[in-house]
């Protein structure tokens, strides 16, 4: 049951839509075709909450986008999208553009999974390829008409989070599908339906198959949700963790790393809310550290020599980890720097507290040490010398490192 409703009705006005995103859509209705602000950003707008980024829906095809807006660039091979930049706030913002998914079968794998999708077809059949029924919401900033397709609109006002078609052969289309699941349930506080929900915990597996880098993508999208404590719990919840990240149980079921792992994000989830960056080096230098420290203190214990030991737990974990999610290079090395540092907070002596408070990343560091002492992994003494090694003058350093050796 297709509906059409006059956005005026939600309270939804044409200039709370990003004005590039307005663009898009009048240069693609100009030159003839259909285009639509879709998904995410109308969900959001509905639900009174600011969209993190708007998505256009066109008849076009990528080679006619990519013809109109002489900036833009088809990007993609599994999902062919077009990415058109717009300079605005000082800052290049990305319009994606994605073409009407058609309804014929889509080439699968042995699994069911979906290894390409770029099909073409009619905005209704568009509409049913979309993962959730509040996703599936077309804004036409012609007319201000939301076209909704599945019932989005009564499933948001109902709060709850409804798969379109059947759940299971859409999990099995794209197993990334129960992540989005968890992560958008959290972030916009709704409740899974039954039957979208019931099949995840038993279809959890089929993660195991996606590559790595588009899991790390996920991740962080969780993680960066501004309810990132939240997600977990409900990763863990839906059996989702595990062939992500399977040593999230053991975290969970300690009573001090889980306060270490849950005052990390609540800490990122604060952040975000007061709009403040966020380092996704050190999220995963928190999510993991507990495994270094534990494969370090076996290190010691056998004998090996502290700094190589920590080294080697470093390089150990993060080679494990990465087998299921490959975190970027340029967020690894900020992970293993932050945990570097750690012993070296201890060195009170000599020019050794001057060196280590020069390092670039110092601040990451030290926060992490401030989350330390507050789950009782370090002594609060040593975070609060450190609080007052920053703020104190040259000759007061002095003293304070002659007082601590
Ligand atoms: P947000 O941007 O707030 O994270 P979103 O729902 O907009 O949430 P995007 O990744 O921006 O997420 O995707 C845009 C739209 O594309 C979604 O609203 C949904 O309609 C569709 N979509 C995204 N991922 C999938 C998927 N795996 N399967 C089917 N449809 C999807
Ligand atoms: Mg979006």
């Amino acid at each position: 049951g297709k509906r059409v409703i006059h956005a005026k009705h939600y309270g939804i006005r044409r200039d709370q839509l990003h004005s590039g995103a307005l663009k898009v859509c009048d240069r693609l209705q100009a030159a003839g075709y259909e285009a639509y602000i879709v998904g995410g950003a109308i969900r959001d707008l509905l639900l009174g909450k600011e969209p993190k980024d708007f998505d256009v829906a066109t008849s076009a095809t990528p080679e006619q986008v990519r013809h109109i807006f002489n900036r833009s660039r088809i990007i993609g091979r599994r999902f062919r999208i077009v990415h058109v930049p717009f300079y605005e706030r000082g800052g290049e913002e990305i319009i994606e553009v994605t073409t009407f998914r058609g309804s014929a079968e889509s080439p699968t794998d042995a699994s069911g999974r979906i290894i390409r999708d770029n099909v073409y077809g009619t905005i209704a059949e568009d509409a049913d390829r979309r993962d959730f029924t509040v996703n599936a919401l077309y804004y036409d900033p012609n007319s201000e008409e939301i076209i909704d397709f599945h019932h989005g609109i009564e499933d948001l006002e109902k709060q709850q989070l409804v798969m379109i078609g059947d759940p299971v052969k859409r999990y099995h289309e794209d197993p990334v599908r129960m992540l989005r699941a968890a992560r958008l349930s959290a972030k916009l506080d709704l409740a899974i339906a039954p039957d979208t929900k019931n099949p995840i915990r038993e279809h959890a597996a089929l993660l195991e198959n996606i590559p790595t880098a588009r899991l790390f993508d996920e991740m962080m999208k969780l993680l960066l949700s501004g309810k990132a404590w939240l997600c977990v719990q409900t990763l863990r919840e839906l059996s989702l963790h595990k062939p992500l990240f399977p040593l999230l149980d053991k975290l969970l079921s300690k009573p001090d790393t889980a306060k270490f792992l849950q005052k990390a994000l609540e800490n990122t989830d604060n952040r975000l809310a007061e709009d403040k960056p966020v380092s996704a080096g050190f999220l995963f230098a928190a999510l993991l550290w507990h495994e270094v420290e534990e494969n370090w203190h076996k290190r010691i214990a056998a004998g090996e020599v502290k700094t190589p030991a920590l080294i080697e737990a470093m390089n150990e974990v993060e080679s494990k980890v990465c087998k299921r999610l490959a975190i970027p290079n340029r967020y690894g090395a900020a992970m293993k720097e932050i945990w570097a540092m750690q012993p070296r907070f201890e060195q009170r002596v000599g020019l050794r507290p001057f060196r280590l408070f020069e390092q670039p990343r110092f601040r990451a560091a030290y926060d992490f040490l401030l989350l330390r002492a507050e789950c009782g992994l370090v002594e609060q003494e040593l975070a609060d010398w450190w609080t007052k090694f920053q703020i104190s003058e040259s000759t007061e350093r002095m003293d304070m490192i002659d007082a601590a050796a």
